[in-house]
């Protein structure tokens, strides 16, 4: 699943062929991708100019010049394909369609935007700009993790007593939304804390002391995927998923990272998803 970092690094590949440009013609190709299009939604989207993008948790907003939002969730496979465009010295020439090309955008500047996704978690919906916090999706998720929202105060006082543990907790985007299960190892590695542990039992200070690092982790990989970003467009037109590099993620069996520490790295399953640490680092 693509998680806050990998989106924004998706929203900044599209912001350049999208803002302020028109839609000339929306190809709906299917009823539905993991839930169904919203009503006469080739309609809606015709004519209309993208005043601006932006995300909210993992989601892709666009604001229209009619007053509704496009959103744009990518799902577990989902990719935006840009093509028509030139970016430097690179020009991408229109793909023949292919499979799984489910929501085609035609820009009147001449690019044009595909969105494929061959597993059908991905979603696409229009609400009033007006009404976006109310949106189903949006209602429930707790503060963004670079937000004002979000802080020490907020965080000590959000896992205070909870006797969940710390992963699950933070997994839970009624509490943090955009973070996922990869972002989440590397924050509580670099915090020292056990997955396992009770969210309520960990000090104070400690808590206190993820904020920055949850800030850090994320703010790293949104460079990582801006610079990947670059990579991937002239090679491709695509914008998907940009792995980076992990200190514990995807990492069972190898080598600690901390100088000094002999353990391996350690996984295990928590509520059905991979958890890696160090059982010498993380207390
Ligand atoms: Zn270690």
């Amino acid at each position: 699943m693509p998680e806050l970092p990998e989106v924004e690094t998706v929203k900044a590949g599209l912001a350049p062929v999208m803002e302020g440009q028109v839609i000339a013609q929306a190809d709906v190709n299917r009823p539905d991708l993991r839930w169904p299009f919203p009503d006469r939604m080739a309609e809606r989207l015709t004519g209309k100019r993208i005043l601006r993008l932006r995300r909210r948790s993992k989601y892709v907003l666009a604001d229209l010049d009619s007053a509704e939002t496009l959103l744009i969730h990518l799902g577990m496979s989902g990719r935006m394909l840009i093509s028509g465009h030139t970016v430097g010295d690179f020009h991408h020439p229109h793909p023949a369609p292919a499979k799984h090309d489910h929501v085609v955008l035609h820009m009147r500047s001449g690019t044009r935007i595909t969105f494929n996704d061959a597993r059908r978690f991905g979603a696409m919906d229009l609400m009033q700009t007006a009404q976006q916090d109310d949106h189903w999706l949006i209602r429930d998720l707790g503060p963004e993790p670079l937000g004002n929202h979000f802080d020490e105060t907020y965080l000590v006082a959000q896992l205070k007593n909870r006797n969940t543990p710390i992963k699950s907790a933070l997994l839970d985007q009624r509490i943090l939304s955009g973070l996922g299960n990869i972002y989440v190892c590397e924050v509580l590695y670099r915090a020292g804390i056990h997955p396992k542990r009770k969210a309520g039992q960990i000090s104070a200070k400690r808590v206190a002391a993820m904020v920055p690092i949850i800030r850090d982790v994320l703010t790293e990989a949104i460079a990582a995927g801006g610079s990947s970003l670059r990579d991937y467009r002239q090679a491709d037109g695509e914008l998907g998923y940009f792995q980076h590099g992990f200190q514990v993620y995807d990492r069972a069996g190898e080598n600690c990272l901390t100088p000094e520490c002999k353990k391996k790295i350690t996984r295990i399953v928590q509520s059905g998803r991979s958890s890696f640490f160090c059982s010498q680092c993380q207390r």
